[in-house]
């Protein structure tokens, strides 16, 4: 442990942290005997980089454990652990802290019964902030060293006003599934909960991840070290020139620029 560096920094190590955080594990107390805390990832972290960070912690539980999609595992989740720490925060904690125009809605779900959710702009930055330790985290797990260079993350699960960023949504979404199909190699001990699958880097030297909680809420990641290359994709350059440009996924047609 001593001669470890922090996953995130040049820091000496002085603990270690879970990757993504424990509290996005359900408890035993709350699944009736299921363990969902099944081989847990941690990496070897400085001070600042662990302590600092129980507050997001709570965010990020409240953020992903109250999507709407989530599968069982996650809605539970949420009805446990996620209401309990609700409970210990003031009234406008959500409207602050996690969505801006805060609204409860009433939807029915498959199984014919009513679920309150909350609606309302979620607060990307930190979001992102968050997802991005995580990525951080696999990436030393992946490939034991810390990564240095460019993040860049797509959130699937979230709508953006900019319409190019919607179709590069779809056409990640869509890279990752075809990608899915010839190599089913996903990791992470408890996928009801978490699980995650890095692409082999690309001729330019960019690698991917996807991160998938809840078995719905679905981020993509693109790690562009510092030896890769630039420009690293001649078609992102034209859309981000605003030219009209196409990509083919597999059978799908991606439009830019329109
Ligand atoms: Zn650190």
């Amino acid at each position: 442990m001593n001669k470890e560096i922090c996953y995130k920094c040049e820091r000496k190590a002085t603990s270690r942290e879970h990757v993504p955080p424990i509290c996005l594990f359900p408890e035993m107390k709350d699944t009736k005997g299921i363990n969902y805390r099944k081989d847990l990832i941690t990496v070897p972290s400085c001070d600042v980089h662990n302590s600092k960070k129980s507050d997001d912690d709570e965010f990020l539980l409240l953020s992903l454990s109250g999507l709407m999609k989530n599968n069982p595992v996650g809605n539970f989740h949420q009805i446990t652990k996620a209401n309990r720490s609700l409970k210990r925060k003031n009234k406008d904690f959500i409207e602050k802290q996690i969505l801006r125009n805060h609204k409860y809605a009433k939807i029915k779900t498959t199984d014919g019964k009513f679920r309150l959710v909350s609606i309302g702009n979620p607060n990307t930055e930190r979001l992102i902030d968050c997802l991005e330790h995580i990525a951080y985290g696999l990436y030393y797990q992946e490939f034991e060293e810390r990564f240095e260079g460019e993040i860049k993350m797509v959130l699937e699960f979230i709508e953006y006003a900019d319409e190019n960023m919607q179709t590069f949504k779809k056409m990640l979404k869509k890279s990752f599934e075809l990608e899915y199909e010839s190599n089913r190699e996903i990791k992470g001990e408890n996928p009801k909960v978490f699980y995650y699958q890095f692409l082999k880097p690309d001729n330019f030297g960019l690698i991917a991840l996807r991160m998938v909680f809840y078995e719905t809420a679905e981020t993509y990641v693109s790690f562009k070290g510092k030896n890769a290359k630039e420009p690293f994709d001649l078609g992102m350059k034209f859309i981000q020139n605003g030219f009209k440009t196409t990509f083919e996924v597999g059978d799908e047609k991606f439009e830019f620029n329109k």
